[in-house]
């Protein structure tokens, strides 16, 4: 029998990253977004250095490149991007407690760890 490949963090995240806009619907998350880009990002709310929430859906969002990275309120740029989010009702303060609150659990980047990740997130793959 063929030995099943182990899930690297490369795939995971790319994994993770289809996920993220699949749960989207292929669109941007940011309020009232109408930038016509056809090309969409996946983007970490904490850095992706961090283990516990690294391929949490729950720490996803899809943007645009204009929300993402380049315009003014691009969730790279705006410190308060989070707020925005929660302000106009795309996250609630109850997501970002949680999130906060499994960002801080120690967590080791173990196959296990990773299947399990895989296994919330594959309804969307
Ligand atoms: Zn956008």
């Amino acid at each position: 029998m063929a030995k099943k490949k182990p899930l690297t963090d490369k795939k995971l995240l790319e994994y993770w990253g289809w996920a993220v806009k699949e749960r989207a619907g292929h669109k941007c998350e940011y309020p009232e977004c109408d930038v016509k880009y056809t090309q969409l990002h996946p983007h970490h709310f904490y850095s992706r250095r961090i283990v516990p929430i690294r391929y949490n859906l729950d720490a996803g969002i899809c943007l645009c490149p204009h929300h993402h990275t380049f315009g003014p309120y691009a969730a790279h740029l705006d410190p308060d991007f989070k707020d925005i989010i929660i302000a106009s009702g795309v996250r609630t303060e109850e997501w970002l407690e949680d999130l906060v609150r499994q960002k801080n659990v120690i967590t080791k980047n173990t196959a296990a760890f990773k299947l399990e990740c895989y296994e919330k997130m594959k309804m969307y793959l």
